[in-house]
């Protein structure tokens, strides 16, 4: 399940190099390339979904597991504190229309 003109989809399979920092049979993780927190990680499903609401329906074990790791990364990031963002739709700033996760750790967040 790819979409052979999406950057994340390129990103999962090393066309588009990326800074790794987790993956697994259904899941990738990397750096922001433009960093909004101290540590800023975007987590993807290497399956392409347009949107975390039909991650949601199609595969909600997936998402299920995504939390998961967003989890065990800030346990090693930031004492297992985070904020985990999806955001969805152009107007709520969804530039990617490969569904994933911002994971902002690594320092006290504003509120
Ligand atoms: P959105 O605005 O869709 O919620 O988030 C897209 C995110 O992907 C942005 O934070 C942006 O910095 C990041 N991004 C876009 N293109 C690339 C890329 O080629 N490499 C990496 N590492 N991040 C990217
Ligand atoms: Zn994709």
């Amino acid at each position: 399940m790819k979409d052979e003109n999406c950057i994340f989809c390129k990103i999962i399979d090393c066309e588009i190099p990326s800074e790794k920092v987790y993956e697994d049979q259904t899941t990738y993780a990397f750096k922001d390339i433009n960093p909004q927190a101290k540590v800023h990680i975007i987590i993807v499903p290497r399956n392409h979904y347009e949107n975390v609401a039909q991650l949601a329906k199609a595969d909600p074990k997936q998402l299920a597991h995504m939390v998961q790791v967003a989890q065990q990364l800030a346990d090693e990031e930031f004492h297992g504190a985070y904020r985990l963002v999806f955001n969805t739709g152009e107007d709520a700033g969804q530039t990617v229309f490969h569904v994933h996760g911002h994971i902002l750790t690594g320092e006290k967040l504003d509120e």
